[in-house]
């Protein structure tokens, strides 16, 4: 079963003084391997560890504005990718698995879709694709969605889709990637061209 090997693969360690059981382990394996049912466990060989914490994290960031002024402030995390890993996860968001479905989330589901995304170097929006071909396909498809989805919360229409994703391409297919596993027949009525995408890369087709 790929969540046994998926847990036999990856090395859990807790933050912030918080337990792993073997429940939460089993609970993100099971979550994790969704996206990976048909391209199997190799798509997460580029990393080993996932980092549990209790809850949000409060992760410090600075940009530096055109005037080479600094400036520091405070983001929430429910959960981060970084290539080579480690993919960290909040535990209350993890659980709230279920409740969260309703509104198309999923935070397991969208970091490891940053996994994917990753996989080829460069977080853009495109996953490991076999040729240029390919790459340039799925650009011309999930840069006029994503340029129509930005049109749409610019002008503060309801989106199916999580407004984050406006923030860049890449966010784009992860939260796409959550709607395409949580909420399939919505999404396919929605964004059929970006639903055909997602089911032509990850082999899968939910919503039938
Ligand atoms: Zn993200």
């Amino acid at each position: 079963m790929a969540a046994t090997l998926f847990l036999a693969q990856k090395e859990f360690t807790a933050a912030q003084g918080f337990e792993v059981t073997d429940e939460i382990a089993v609970a993100v394996a099971a979550q994790a391997c969704l996206p990976v049912l048909r391209l199997g466990l190799d798509a997460y060989s580029g990393f080993v560890g996932i980092v549990i914490h209790p809850d949000e994290v409060v992760a410090r960031r600075e940009v530096m504005d055109e005037d080479g002024v600094v400036h520091h402030y405070d983001e929430t995390l429910t959960g981060e990718a970084m290539e080579g890993g480690p993919v960290m996860l909040s535990w209350h968001d993890v659980e709230a698995a279920g409740e969260s479905a309703e509104w198309g989330y999923n935070v397991v589901i969208h970091e490891f879709a940053h996994v994917l995304d990753m996989a080829d170097g460069v977080p853009d929006g495109v996953p490991l694709l076999p040729d240029r071909a390919a790459r340039d396909a799925w650009r011309r498809v999930i840069e006029a969605e994503y340029a129509a989805f930005c049109e749409c919360v610019d002008a503060g229409d309801d989106t199916l889709l999580d407004p984050y994703g406006a923030e860049g391409v890449d966010e784009f297919f992860a939260v796409a990637s959550e709607v395409f596993f949580v909420a399939p027949e919505e999404f396919r009525l929605e964004h059929p061209e970006l639903y055909a995408l997602l089911a032509s890369y990850y082999r899968q087709d939910p919503a039938a």
